[in-house]
């Protein structure tokens, strides 16, 4: 999507040949106009697939899947992270392992919200190792849920996620995908 790359190009902050900083306009401070514009790009690419629910996991997926379940005008689920283990029977519980944060945490969703008539787009912000959007997978398939595919907005081409997601069947696509980076260099996969 080239409002994003463009976006990415002036404003978004390459740390290193790993991290992407991008708190002015996704991250910290959100830039709604063009978070309403990725939304509707999403919804778009897979209007007609019967998706009856979006989810994403709090908290930096929640604006652009709230775009995106609006311009479907279907319900989001928030995927919520707990940082211990209770047991709870009216949850579906994974724990997952942050690579950026180095920690364990536990990932919930009531079964109040879900079941298995529904079909179910998973959105982020990003897409790298894809631990995060496996563990989503993971969670939505304890409820029998259909899984139609993962949006995110910017995937990091050069980390295994696409790959990890793409071997278990998950359609992936990113609006802005980035081959390189180094401090103060982005390369895009065009
Ligand atoms: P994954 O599980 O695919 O490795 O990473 C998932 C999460 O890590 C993303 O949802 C995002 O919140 C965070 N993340 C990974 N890489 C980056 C990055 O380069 N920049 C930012 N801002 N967040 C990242």
């Amino acid at each position: 999507m080239k409002l994003l790359e463009d976006k990415i190009r002036q404003d978004g902050i390459a740390v290193n040949e790993h991290i992407l900083k991008v708190d002015s306009f996704i991250n910290h401070q959100i830039d709604p106009l063009l978070m309403q514009e990725m939304g509707k790009d999403i919804a778009n690419h897979f209007q007609n697939k019967g998706i009856t629910k979006v989810a994403t996991i709090e908290s930096s997926g929640i604006a652009p899947a709230l775009m995106t379940a609006a311009a479907m005008n279907v319900p989001l689920i928030i995927l919520k992270k707990q940082p211990s283990k209770i047991l709870n029977q009216d949850l579906y519980q994974t724990v997952v392992t942050s690579f950026t944060k180095e920690t364990n945490y536990e990932l919930t969703l009531s079964k109040k919200y879900i079941n298995d008539n529904d079909h179910v787009l998973i959105v982020d912000d990003f897409l790298a190792n894809g631990e995060a959007a496996t563990a989503a997978l993971r969670l939505l398939r304890m409820s029998h849920a259909t899984i139609a595919g993962l949006a995110v907005l910017i995937e990091k081409s050069f980390q295994p996620g696409r790959d990890k997601l793409q071997n278990q069947g998950i359609e992936v696509y990113a609006l802005a995908r980035i081959s390189k980076m180094a401090e103060n260099y982005i390369e895009f996969i065009p």
